[in-house]
């Protein structure tokens, strides 16, 4: 099946807004087994975008479109894809309805302009809006169809996701499979790099990188009948990313790294409890989110203070007088001093220098000192962070998670 994208506004030829939803649709695209060959960019031109919308509808089963579906003058889409493809706009009671209840929900009055965003040709699939007010639609003709998206991304990416592309991959006859390989400790690039011949070669399946602060997460895309196939195809590649990567990839089921060291503290009968400085309560928050963490989870100290990390952890005055909180002595101290007043298997601590003070000479912004103490041993890491004082401190939870599923993994 052949797809083309056509992007209408003229505010993507002048400049002034990225076309991110071609980029957005052409990623998404790509592993459905839709072969895109052509997209253009059109102004909002009633002509050029007719001669745009003819051209597409010879090249390709199916059209889609992003943008021009709002209740201005210059929004024409509709109005033309219906014309070339012979059909009438009617007024569709239901989705009037909605779109007045839209409106008075949000304390606004309703144009009467606004009416043509309910217009729709008698034969056409709505696909809802829950994000604005311009519901999308698909128009049929024979063999071909049309697909209308509105142009503001974050009410386009949804509508494409949940409605768009499984009508597509019905109509090919095809169905999606993917996992997740989640990965801790490697940037993106140096994956890219080491996997770099899978990357060149993909066709079935796709494999596709998102980065999130502090980590890489790769989907792995294969093309099937069913999730036995789908399974079949990617399971090889999984592997192969596993062999080339080893441990720093952390799971390849889509689940976060705390979630990852809450099965492993549950299926191991092990407790924990957490002394932090500066990441102030999100390192506990982490296992909090996962329902049944009380099976593990002894206590989380917040202890911003020296006279807290003494009073309550046992830190010693002589450790903060001489080599400070931000310190490997007392990142080791704080997960000691925890872990044996809880009574724990593990302890793990944060102390660090979040920004956006610049911290001290040999210790600035960004250094942080996670510590992990066990029974037979406490390991201490000192990290160089980088970023916003959100982004520190968030790397230096998932830093400290990581410490604790190494651990967990030797178990
Ligand atoms: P429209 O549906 O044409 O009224 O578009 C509304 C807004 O969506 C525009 O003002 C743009 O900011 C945004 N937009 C439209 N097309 C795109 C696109 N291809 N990529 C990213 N943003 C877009
Ligand atoms: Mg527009």
């Amino acid at each position: 099946m052949i797809a083309e994208l056509i992007c209408v506004g003229t505010e993507l030829l002048m400049g002034q807004v990225l076309n991110t939803n071609a980029h957005f649709i052409a990623k998404e695209l790509a592993p459905s087994g839709v072969d895109m060959y052509h997209q253009i960019v059109v102004g909002d031109n009633p002509q050029r975008l007719a001669e745009a919308v003819g051209t597409a509808l010879r090249r390709a089963d199916v059209v889609l479109l992003s943008g021009g579906l709002g209740p201005t003058d210059d929004d024409l889409t509709k109005e033309t894809v219906a014309a070339a493809l012979g059909k009438e706009l009617v007024l569709f009671d239901d989705e009037w309805e909605k779109l007045q209840a839209w409106f008075t929900s949000k304390g606004r009055t309703i144009a009467p302009n606004n009416k043509k965003q309910a217009m729709f040709p008698a034969d056409a699939i709505i696909l809802p809006n829950p994000n604005g007010t311009a519901p999308g639609c698909i128009m049929e003709d024979g063999g071909k169809a049309a697909i209308l998206m509105p142009g503001p991304p974050r009410e386009l990416q949804p509508m494409f996701t949940d409605y768009v592309l499984p009508y597509l991959l019905k109509r090919s006859g095809h169905r999606l499979y993917s996992r997740e390989v989640r990965i801790f400790g490697m940037g993106e690039s140096d994956v890219a790099y080491r996997l770099d011949d899978l990357f060149k070669h993909q066709s079935n399946p796709t494999i596709a990188p998102y980065a999130k602060p502090g980590e890489v997460t790769l989907r792995v895309t294969a093309r099937c009948k069913d999730e036995a196939e789908g399974e079949a195809l990617v399971l090889p590649m999984l592997e192969t990313i596993e062999a080339v990567l080893g441990d720093v990839v952390y799971d390849t089921h889509g689940r976060e790294l705390a979630e990852v060291c809450h099965h492993m503290l549950i299926e191991q009968g092990r407790t924990l409890a957490v002394a932090e400085s500066c990441t102030g309560g999100q390192l506990a928050d982490a296992f909090i989110t996962y329902p049944g963490s009380s099976a593990y989870l002894v206590e989380g100290d917040v202890t911003y203070s020296n006279d807290a990390k003494m009073r309550r952890l046992g830190v010693r005055r002589e450790t903060l007088e001489t080599v400070g909180a931000v310190s490997e002595e007392c990142a080791r101290e704080m997960a000691e001093g925890l872990r044996l007043s809880a009574k724990t298997d593990y302890a793990l601590s944060t102390t660090g220098y979040a920004g956006p003070d610049p911290g001290e000479p040999d210790k600035p912004k960004g250094t942080v000192f996670v510590a992990l103490a066990s029974r037979e041993e406490t390991v201490v890491k000192q990290l160089h962070l980088f970023g916003d004082r959100d982004r520190i401190r968030h790397t230096a939870v998932l830093h400290a998670l990581d410490l604790l599923r190494r651990k967990l993994c030797t178990k």
